[in-house]
């Protein structure tokens, strides 16, 4: 039996972004939070480094180097607006963060303690700049945690283990979602006023990812299926040091204590690619160097992965030859016991999986699959945006990774995603709240569960011909491949035809439970369908962009070409065809420029 439920604001997730928007919301209309998740069990609970915030806590630092950083990180792709409203807002929202009783870490005078990090600079001495605020290397799970707490105390209703598999529009507005309940197989409708998806990104495309299961990209594909383009969807960032094979992620926060990356040759290589701020320069840029020393046979013992090292001995040697300093003006110099202490979980990790102690030996490190640039594209108030025009859709916001605002344009910064996450999921959670508290419920269709039936059903009555497990694999070794960190004309062109061939073969996949309860074979299954819709769309996204920019980056067309291709991506899925089209970027201070590190 179908349950109907009504709520006036339904958030769908309950990551950074889906906690900030039911808090925000909460507030003002009577909200729910639906997540296929326990809610402390999101992947913002995994982050580590920090949350990217001015607040000149050690050394001078100002809202709008921030802001220049982040549009330069962009590659220029970034909607310059939305960047500077982002890093003013950081400061007072880290703030807000601490007073909710986020356990930041502090300086010795107690103020939130702040760490380096890729692409954040002093913009007058072009030195790294140390902007990121945390919590040891749990950041993520500090923010997960508070936020968790405030919802509870503000009576948010939760829906734990529900899976959202559609979303209902009637006549252009977002009036409901359609959720299955993990434990018991039933469908529920949920009729609502405004629907803001929050649900994380679609990492799982790749082969080798710091990202956790659940990124499926359900956030990607159930709009698609309503009509709603998604942006920029070629740009995907691959992270520089993921654990070597299983992509389990080290911190960029370990370059940021003064860690290296080392070739096999026990070469910083890091100063040819970036001479000026060397491993601290953006990730796309990193993780190319990384490809380019493997693919000259520099890789550690041959093979595609190079060193990190964090040992003292080695942070200390190179912060010598680098001047590097304290913001009091000693000499930047670091123990065994500073190393633990700033760096808890990731000697924890790489001691458990690798059996490697960073404070004794390197850590093996390859790029992983990170974090996706695009996705639903929204204004800076994270209402949904459906045309070329930048058409709002009532009814529908979006906040958080499946968002595309876009403050991260073709690469984003280390640490800026935790401050999206908190910024723009506040301002989502605002104008649900608002948008609900002027306008009547939607008509809800008389079945309103009924497309999500068909998806299931089609899959519960396939004989089987196809098993999921294939499909998935092929996809993911097609776009690791060919839609990875380097990219051709041809590879694409093949990945593109891979991606429709699977989706085709997708249509014969069975599944071995038919039962109801914790039917986590069927739903794993229609998730991989997302994740298919998400890769072709990639896929064609990337064969059409000709120019490399951020972490798009062509062989055939190394250059990036501002004249062509200084716009984004809007991408629609109808009946297996990709429909591209594009907008313009939004540029106010800052002209383009040559990216130098
Ligand atoms: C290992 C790792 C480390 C990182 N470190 C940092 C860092 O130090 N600093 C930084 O700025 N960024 C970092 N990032 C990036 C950042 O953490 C993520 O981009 C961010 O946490 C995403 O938050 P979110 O709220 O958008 O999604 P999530 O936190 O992933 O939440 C998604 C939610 O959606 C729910 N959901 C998804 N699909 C459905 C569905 N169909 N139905 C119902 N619910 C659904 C899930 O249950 C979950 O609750 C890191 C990312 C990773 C993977």
């Amino acid at each position: 039996m179908t349950q109907h439920h009504q709520h006036e604001v339904v958030i769908v997730g309950a990551g950074g972004a889906g906690l900030m928007a039911a808090l925000y919301a909460s507030r003002g209309a009577d909200t729910a939070v639906l997540s296929k998740l326990y809610p402390t069990r999101s992947h913002t609970g995994t982050a580590q480094g920090g949350i990217g915030a001015a607040l000149g806590n050690l050394e001078e630092d100002r809202a709008d180097w921030h802001t220049f950083d982040t549009v330069k990180g962009s590659d220029y792709l970034g909607d310059q607006d939305a960047i500077e409203f982002m890093c003013q807002e950081a400061v007072p929202v880290v703030y807000e963060l601490e007073h909710m009783g986020l356990p930041f870490s502090r300086t010795d005078e107690g103020r939130i303690a702040q760490r380096r990090f890729g692409g954040h600079t002093n913009n007058e001495t072009k030195q790294p700049v140390l902007r990121a605020a945390y919590a040891a290397d749990r950041t993520g799970h500090m923010i997960l945690q508070t936020l968790y707490q405030q919802c509870i105390k503000n009576e948010v209703n939760f829906y734990d283990e529900f899976q959202v598999l559609d979303l209902i529009v009637d006549n252009g507005k977002a009036v409901g979602v359609v959720a299955a309940e993990l434990a018991t197989g039933e469908l529920h409708v949920f009729h609502t006023k405004a629907v803001v998806f929050a649900t994380g990104g679609h990492g799982r495309v790749w082969e080798v990812t710091s990202n956790a299961y659940a990124y499926t990209g359900d956030g990607v594909a159930i709009p698609m299926r309503k009509g709603i383009p998604m942006e920029d969807m070629e740009f995907f960032q691959f992270h520089p040091t993921g654990i070597a094979k299983l992509g389990i992620l080290i911190t960029e926060g370990v370059r940021g204590e003064g860690g290296v990356l080392l070739n096999n040759d026990g070469d910083r290589f890091m100063d040819v690619y970036a001479p000026t701020v060397k491993d601290l320069a953006s990730r796309d840029v990193v993780s190319r160097a990384m490809f380019l020393e493997m693919r000259e046979g520099r890789g550690i013992n041959g093979q595609r992965y190079m060193h990190l090292d964090v040992r003292p001995e080695t942070v200390n040697k190179y912060a010598e030859l680098d001047k590097r300093i304290n913001p009091d003006g000693s000499e930047y110099r670091v123990t065994a016991e500073d190393i633990l202490g700033k760096l808890p979980d990731i000697v924890d990790f790489t001691r458990t999986y690798l059996g490697v102690d960073p404070v004794k030996q390197p850590m093996p490190v390859q790029p992983t699959a990170h974090y996706a640039m695009g996705g639903i594209p929204t204004t800076q108030y994270g209402e949904v945006v459906i045309d070329t025009k930048s058409t709002i859709m009532p009814g529908f916001y979006a906040a958080g990774e499946v968002a595309c605002v876009s403050v991260h344009g073709a690469n984003r910064l280390g640490t800026n995603s935790l401050l999206d996450l908190v910024v723009f999921g506040k301002q989502a959670g605002l104008r649900a709240a608002e948008y609900a508290n002027g306008t009547e419920y939607g008509k809800l269709p008389d079945d309103a569960a009924d497309f999500t039936r068909q998806q299931l059903d089609a899959i519960l009555n396939n004989k089987g011909e196809e098993k999921a497990a294939d499909i998935a694999n092929e996809m993911k070794e097609t776009m690791t491949d060919k839609v990875g960190v380097f990219r051709t004309e041809e590879g694409m062109a093949e990945a593109f035809e891979k991606m429709l061939e699977l989706k085709e073969r997708y249509q014969h996949v069975g599944v071995d439970d038919h039962g109801k309860v914790f039917n986590t074979d069927l739903l794993n299954t229609w998730e991989l369908g997302c994740l298919i819709d998400s890769a072709i769309v990639t896929a064609k996204c990337a064969l059409d962009r000709k120019e490399s920019r951020g972490a798009h980056a062509r062989e055939d067309f190394p250059k990036r070409n501002d004249d062509e291709w200084l716009k984004h991506t809007l991408a629609w899925l109808k009946d297996g065809k990709v429909e591209v089209d594009y907008k313009p970027v939004k540029i106010t201070k800052y002209e383009p420029m040559e990216r130098v590190y």
